[in-house]
């Protein structure tokens, strides 16, 4: 009989901590999770899934302009988006599927313990002032959105506000350039509000390919973003209309409503950390070796509260290792390369492996571009572009970098996902047949090399 309560015990029930606890209580653990806020965490229920429904919703507008070009008998112009109705299905979904988070839970024989947990020492964590101990615990708290400290921050909301949202406003400024910020700018400018986003680089999404960041930021302009880039916001301002919002150089920006996407941090606060002497780095993120393991051997860490790779399937794969590792007998470590990921702007990106920056640093590549209109915008006559973009590695023929900006491009890059874990060269790719009339086509058809730099 073990002298402790549980033989796992897990902080957050969010994406890796519900994929933790089900898997560890499929290899016969007896497993706890504790939560204080919805079962589903950041992913399900302020982040991804209501986010890509509120891009579904946001969407029809461009469809229905389509359509008429297309010979519909509608009146896009006049069709009006009933925004309270919209939040309120997201929120019937949401509702739906923290349902079934908790029955997953409850399936898999997992105790779940509703309230805040923080660790007394590496074995015992105290939830509501009832104590209990486990053989070993895994933090898995996430992060949480995080603003700069400037004067009338208190008058901004951050993306868990935006998707709750009573209405909209006319006119919206977001500042950021990072994944969160692009996304919302395309969802509230599809939505018709008057979107700025203030970015404090030349550029949006920094460390994302040269290209990929260039064509995205036209294609947003295109459709009606206004993007003001190097530019630092100095104070925010309410004032009877809206807010003020103060620009170093003396411009002022009047808006109805400010969003702040300027990154997130993990959840570190509050959880008894100090208690069990578990090492933080200095972006306040736990520290864990290959294994997960904190600087305490009995607690775990893994998804956004360890700051590697913040993407809901990361955690769920660190989730499912570190089971296996512990309860399963089949110990492997996380492999982070050719890791695919979207960012769900309009239009959205795919992308695989690294940027043609950092390829570059690592040896020669050659560099294949495309850049067409899709089929889809001859009839509807609109003047989007989609680029396609693959980095070939010389010496290997290994393709370590493809990137898609256009209509369906995260659909495609997952796809291509599996190829290049595989290790699949140009050359495969080039007998690889295309299916036709596609997008995807264009990258197994791609044969001429960009020039070199001269
Ligand atoms: P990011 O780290 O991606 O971007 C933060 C942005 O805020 C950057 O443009 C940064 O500018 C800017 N910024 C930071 N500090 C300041 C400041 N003091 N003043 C002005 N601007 C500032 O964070 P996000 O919040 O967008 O997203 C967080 C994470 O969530 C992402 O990294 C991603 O891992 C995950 N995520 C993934 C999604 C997906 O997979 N589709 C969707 C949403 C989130 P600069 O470039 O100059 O540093």
């Amino acid at each position: 009989m073990s002298q402790y309560d549980y033989d796992l015990f897990v902080i957050g029930g969010g994406s890796g901590g519900v994929r933790t606890a089900r898997m560890a209580a499929s290899f016969g653990a007896r497993v706890a999770i504790c939560e204080d806020m919805r079962l589903g965490g950041t992913c399900v229920m302020r982040g991804c899934v209501p986010k890509k429904l509120l891009v579904y919703g946001s969407h029809f507008h461009e469809d229905m302009e389509d359509a008429q070009a297309y010979g519909w008998d509608i009146d896009a112009k006049s069709a009006k988006l009933d925004w309270p109705s919209l939040i309120a299905k997201k929120d019937v979904e949401l509702s739906r599927l923290e349902i079934v988070y908790r029955n997953l839970l409850l399936n898999a024989g997992v105790a779940l313990i509703e309230g805040r947990g923080s660790l007394v020492d590496g074995h015992t964590v105290k939830v509501d002032g009832q104590e209990i101990t486990a053989e070993r615990i895994v933090i898995a708290t996430g992060g949480w959105p995080t603003t700069p400290d400037v004067p009338g921050i208190e008058h901004v909301i951050t993306s868990n506000e935006a998707l709750d949202l009573k209405a909209l406003p006319e006119r919206m400024v977001i500042v950021g350039g990072g994944y969160i910020a692009v996304e919302f700018a395309g969802i509230f400018n599809a939505c018709g509000v008057s979107v700025s986003e203030i970015i404090r680089a030349p550029n949006i999404l920094r460390g994302f390919d040269e290209d990929v960041r260039d064509h995205l930021r036209q294609e947003m302009e295109k459709k009606g973003i206004n993007i003001l880039s190097d530019t630092v916001i100095e104070s925010i301002e309410k004032i009877d209309s809206g807010y003020n919002v103060h620009l170093q150089g003396g411009d002022v920006l009047p808006t109805d409503l400010v969003m702040y996407a300027t990154g997130r941090k993990p959840k570190t606060d509050g959880i008894g950390l100090e208690n069990a002497d578990i090492k933080l780095n200095d972006k306040a993120a736990i520290i864990v070796n290959e294994w997960f393991q904190t600087s305490n051997p009995s607690v775990y860490a893994l998804g956004d509260v360890t700051d590697k790779v913040n993407l809901t399937p990361v955690a769920l794969a660190e989730g499912m290792i570190l089971a296996h590792t512990l309860f399963n007998d089949t110990p492997s470590v996380m492999d982070y390369e050719n890791i695919p990921s979207a960012v769900f702007s309009q239009p959205p990106i795919g992308s695989v492996g690294l940027s043609e920056q950092d390829a570059a640093k690592r040896g020669e590549i050659d560099v294949y571009v495309s850049r067409f209109k899709p089929m889809k915008s001859t009839l509807s006559g609109r003047s989007d572009q989609s680029l396609m973009k693959l980095i070939v590695e010389r010496a290997s023929d290994k393709v370590i970098g493809l990137h898609v900006v256009g209509p369906d491009s995260a659909e495609i890059a997952q796809g291509f996902a599996v190829a290049m874990k595989a290790g699949a060269t140009k050359a495969q790719f080039d007998t690889t047949i295309g299916i036709h009339p596609t997008a995807a086509e264009e990258l197994v058809t791609m044969r001429q090399k960009r020039a070199e730099p001269v």
